[in-house]
């Protein structure tokens, strides 16, 4: 779908709309993504203009358009809805004229066959439909959100079954509605979305007839408040009522909105009545979301309630291995484990973590090693580091060596409860950013040269006790989990 540069032609014609946005898309990818891949390889990017619903951007390489086509289309769009909701698709062009001279080398590897695919994916056409001023109630799907591409573990089995179950009923003409609706729960980055593209990708290949709308609760009260004010709610509601499967995404934004509520409240009790499915997701449980009528709340946990946990360590390792596999890299397996170890917050950054890594390889041509990917992603690191406090560090000492966490601050200096203290000290130094005066105002008001004095004496200890170097290793390991 990336035309070719005709662009060029209007780069010179300030755009009326969107030059003022862009900016602002820019500083929600540079917060999302960080500084690093901000640098790489958003810097380069040149806004063009909008089109009606079309955001063109241009770059000046065909390496960097690609890529940013496969890596990062979708956060682009994110974004641009983020600032601008009437954006509905991004269009990335080539012009070798702009900005050559911010370019980064250019990588000579070829990019995997998937950037030539659409970048977003318009509704099936509708005969009917003269696209022009009807009301879009289909958001764009990701062509990577599949079943196939979905890694299936402990945190997310029961979701995912249950997603499977609606998109094979949806395509079975005799198709029982297995249970409505189907509300999926759980924190960012863990799927959801992932899985309800996956069952309309599902339904729009097996039964390319049935009617599918989805969207995002934010979208839905757009298009509702749009249609208030067009006073052309009664199309909009027959366009609602008339669906096969209505997905609603991150259903907690509704919260609140009086009359969009009430309106999603008949919309949905019209669609159980004519048993139609209804696919709902948010990041809390119906019981726990709040700003939601009470009739609302319970009506959303009639039917399956499926949370996903957070990954575990085999999930991320599994999620890992695929990714790597579909983008057509080598990652040592000791860089996966890693990954897999260090990056838990979620999916997302996973995947953003790995698609950094690949890239810098792609860029200096080199095997990605253990340092290097240490360095590459410096901070998101350290953004899922654990952050240890002294608190927790005294108390867990104290719990080791059996003494009083009031003994780590008291005056005593008996031994028995000196030496604890010290170790504590010199584990704060060690797991904290804290400076050494703030380390002794945490231990009872001590002076800064009490905590150095601590610090070396544990140090020449750790070197010749071998059960104390045991000791402190282990409290180390324990406190930062
Ligand atoms: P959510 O909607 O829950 O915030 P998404 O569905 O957008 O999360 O998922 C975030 C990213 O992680 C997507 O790129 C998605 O493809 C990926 N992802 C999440 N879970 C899995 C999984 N089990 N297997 C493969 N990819 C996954
Ligand atoms: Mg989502």
């Amino acid at each position: 779908m990336a035309r070719e540069a005709t662009a060029s032609k209007q780069s010179n014609v300030m755009p009326s709309t969107g030059a003022g946005e862009w900016p602002r898309v820019l500083g929600r990818l540079r917060e999302e993504l960080g500084e690093t891949a901000y640098r790489s390889w958003f810097q380069a990017i040149h806004f063009e203009r909008i089109d009606e619903d079309e955001a063109v951007i241009s770059l000046p390489t065909r390496f960097l358009r690609d890529w940013i086509a496969t890596h990062y289309a979708d956060r682009l769009l994110v974004a641009w809805r983020a600032e601008n909701r009437s954006i509905n698709r991004i269009s990335i062009i080539l012009d070798p004229r702009v900005g050559a001279s911010r370019l980064s080398p250019e990588g000579g590897a070829a990019v995997p066959a998937a950037a030539a695919a659409p970048l977003a994916v318009a509704p099936a056409a509708d005969p009917q439909d003269n696209g022009e001023d009807r009301v879009q109630l289909f958001a764009p799907l990701d062509p990577r959100f599949t079943f196939a591409n979905f890694i299936v573990g402990k945190p997310n089995e029961l979701a995912h079954a249950a997603a499977r179950r609606v998109a094979e009923a949806c395509v079975d003409p005799a198709g029982v509605v297995p249970f409505n609706p189907l509300f999926l729960y759980g924190g960012v980055g863990l799927g959801k979305t992932h899985l309800m593209h996956a069952i309309a990708w599902h339904t729009r290949l097996h039964a390319p007839k049935r009617k599918v709308i989805y969207l995002s609760a934010e979208k839905f009260m757009y298009q509702f408040v749009r249609a208030l004010r067009f006073k052309s709610t009664m199309d909009f509601k027959e366009q609602f009522r008339s669906v096969d499967l209505l997905m609603i995404d991150d259903v907690q934004f509704i919260s609140g909105k009086d009359s969009t509520q009430e309106e999603f409240f008949h919309t949905f009790n019209a669609l159980v009545d004519q048993n139609r499915q209804i696919v709902i997701s948010a990041d809390k449980s119906p019981v726990d979301l709040e700003g939601l009528e009470e009739r609302m709340r319970s009506r959303l946990g009639w039917g399956l309630v499926a949370d996903i946990h957070p990954t575990t360590y085999e999930l991320r390792l599994g999620i890992l291995q695929a990714k790597v596999e579909q983008l057509g890299v080598r990652v040592p397996q000791k860089v996966m484990e890693f990954l897999a170890h260090k990056i838990v917050s979620n999916v997302r950054e996973l995947e953003g973590a790995l698609n950094r890594i690949s890239a810098q390889m792609q860029l200096v041509g080199r095997d990605i090693t253990l340092e290097s990917a240490h360095e590459v992603l410096h901070d998101l690191l350290r953004a899922n580091e654990r952050h240890v406090t002294i608190e927790e560090i005294q108390k867990k000492v104290a719990e080791h060596f059996n003494v009083k966490m009031s003994d780590m601050i008291s005056a005593r200096r008996a031994r028995v409860v000196a030496r604890p203290r010290q170790a504590a000290m010199y584990l704060a130094k060690q797991l904290t950013p804290r400076s050494l005066p703030e380390i002794g105002r945490k231990f009872g008001g001590r002076d800064h040269t009490t905590v150095m004095h601590a610090i070396k004496k544990i140090e020449e200890l750790i070197a010749t006790d071998h059960g104390l170097a045991e000791d402190m290793e282990l409290l180390r390991r324990m406190l930062q989990g």
